[in-house]
C-alpha cells in the first residue's frame, strides 16, 4: 500500500469501513484527476455539491481574488462584509419577498440547527415534525429529526419532541398543532432516493402550517441551486416556505450554509437573548464570493433550463432489463435496481471505468446520479455507456 493510503487510513478518522479511497490530486470540470493521472467523470458532484464543476474559472477567481482581499476578520454579523451583503442581497432578489433575510453558516447541519432555534424562538413552541427517510445533517438536532433508530438509538438522548410523517402523505397533516413550532421537510427527498412531493400535499402542507401557526421549512440543501431545473425546487410547486435551507451547491465548492427567513422572523434571534444564535465563521468572506460568483453563473446563463433536457437525455441512455425504476428530480437522480449487491456492482465497476456513482443514505437498491450540472451531452454519453456496461457485467 502506497504510504499515502497508509497515512490516510491511520490517520484520517473514518466513518465508513469501505471509503472510496480516489487518490483525487486535480479536479476540473466534470473531471477528477486521480494520481495515476486518471480521469474520472464525477457523476455525483461530491455530492451534489459542484453544480458548476470542479474549479469552475468565475468561482476560482472570486476566491483568489477575496483571499487576497480579506479572510477572517470578525464574526459573524458584526461587521459590514461585501461578499456577505452582496450575496445575501442576489439572494433575496432571486426568492420571494418574504425570504428577505439571510443567516449564513458553515455547511447544511448548522442550516438545519439554526432554523430549529429560530422556529422554537419565534413561536415559542417545542415540537417539531419531520418526515419519515429524511436527513437534514449529522448534528444532534438534525440527527433528532431522523425517524430510522438504525440512525438515532446509537446517540440518545436526543431532542424530544420531534415527530414523524410520511412524506407526501395527507392524512398525517393532522398531526401538525397548535404545540407544533415547525414542520421540516425536504422540497425532493435526497437520501431515501429521490421522492419529489405531489404537488397538493406541498400545497396542504403549508395550509395546515399557516392555519395552526406553525413555520415551515424547506430543507433544499441537496435539491437547491439549479439541480431540479429551477434555482429553487419549490419553485415548481407554486409554495413558499417560512424558512429556506441551502448549503451544498451555494457554495460552488467552498464551504457555506444558510437559512433564510422573513426579517420580522429572523430579528427574534437578537433579542432575548441578544447574540440568540452566533457562529465565528459562518459567512465566511470567501465562502461568499465563491456563493456569490456560483449563483451570478447559474442565473445569467441558460445552465439551469439545460437541466430537464441533460437528465432526459440520461433516461433515455439507462435503459436495461435490471434497472426498476428511475426517479429524478431534474439531474438528481436514482436509478433503482434489485439489490444492494448489484448497486454495489456497478459502482465498483463504474469506479473502475472511470465513472464516480454512489448510493443513498436510506435506499443502498437505486445508483445516485448527480452531475454537474456543465456536463455536456457527449460527456453523458460516455458516462452513461460505461453504467450500462456495469449493469450488464452484474448480469453474469
Ligand atoms: N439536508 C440535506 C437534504 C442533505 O442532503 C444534507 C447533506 N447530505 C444535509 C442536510 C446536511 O448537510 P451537511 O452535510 O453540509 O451538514
Amino acid at each position: 500500500m502506497s504510504q499515502i493510503r497508509a497515512n490516510f487510513l491511520k490517520h484520517m478518522a473514518q466513518t465508513s469501513p469501505f471509503p472510496l479511497m480516489l487518490d483525487i490530486v486535480k479536479a476540473e470540470g466534470v473531471y477528477l484527476i486521480d494520481r495515476n493521472g486518471k480521469k474520472h467523470i464525477d457523476m455525483i458532484s461530491g455530492i451534489g455539491v459542484s453544480a458548476l464543476g470542479h474549479c469552475h474559472p468565475r468561482v476560482v477567481e472570486a476566491v483568489q481574488k477575496q483571499a487576497a482581499t480579506y479572510m477572517h476578520t470578525m464574526v459573524y454579523g458584526e461587521y459590514l462584509l461585501g461578499p456577505q451583503i452582496e450575496l445575501a442581497t442576489l439572494l433575496a432578489k432571486h426568492l420571494p419577498d418574504t425570504l428577505n433575510s439571510t443567516y449564513f453558516v458553515n455547511s447544511g447541519t448548522e442550516a438545519t440547527e439554526g432554523a430549529m432555534k429560530l422556529a422554537k424562538r419565534f413561536t415559542g413552541r417545542g415540537k417539531f415534525i419531520a418526515c419519515k427517510n429524511a436527513y437534514h445533517g449529522s448534528t444532534q438536532g438534525s440527527v433528532s429529526l431522523m425517524s430510522d433508530p438504525t440512525w438515532t438509538a446509537p446517540f440518545r438522548p436526543l431532542l424530544p419532541n420531534v415527530h414523524h410523517i410520511d412524506f407526501n402523505c395527507e392524512y398525517c397533516l393532522r398531526k401538525i398543532d397548535e404545540d407544533t413550532a415547525a414542520v421540516i421537510v425536504e422540497t425532493v427527498q435526497g437520501e431515501w432516493g429521490v421522492r419529489k412531493p405531489n404537488p397538493i400535499f406541498l400545497k396542504n402542507l403549508r395550509a395546515r402550517c399557516t392555519e395552526v401557526g406553525a413555520l415551515l421549512i424547506f430543507d433544499e440543501i441537496q435539491a437547491g441551486m439549479g439541480r431540479t431545473g429551477t434555482l429553487f425546487a419549490f419553485e415548481q410547486y407554486d409554495v413558499v416556505p417560512d424558512i429556506l435551507l441551502l448549503a451544498k451547491g451555494l457554495g460552488g465548492g467552498m464551504p457555506i450554509g444558510a437559512f433564510i427567513s422573513d426579517h420580522k422572523i429572523m430579528q427574534t434571534l437578537s433579542e432575548d437573548p441578544i447574540l440568540g444564535h452566533i457562529t465565528t465563521f459562518g459567512g465566511h468572506p470567501v465562502s461568499c464570493a465563491a456563493a456569490l460568483a456560483t449563483l451570478q453563473e447559474l442565473t445569467s446563463t441558460d445552465l439551469i433550463s439545460q437541466v430537464e433536457r441533460k437528465a432526459n437525455l440520461i433516461k433515455t441512455l439507462l435503459v436495461h432489463s435490471s434497472i426498476l425504476d428511475v426517479r429524478n428530480a431534474g439531474l438528481m437522480m436514482a436509478v433503482e435496481l434489485e439489490s444492494f449487491e448489484r448497486v454495489q456492482a456497478v459502482i465498483k465497476y463504474c469506479l473502475e471505468k472511470g465513472v464516480v456513482i454512489d448510493w443513498f443514505l436510506f435506499n443502498d437498491r437505486s445508483l445516485r446520479l448527480a452531475p454537474p450540472l456543465v456536463i455536456s451531452e457527449e460527456e453523458i454519453r460516455v458516462a452513461c455507456g460505461v453504467i450500462m456496461k456495469g449493469l450488464e457485467k452484474s448480469d453474469s
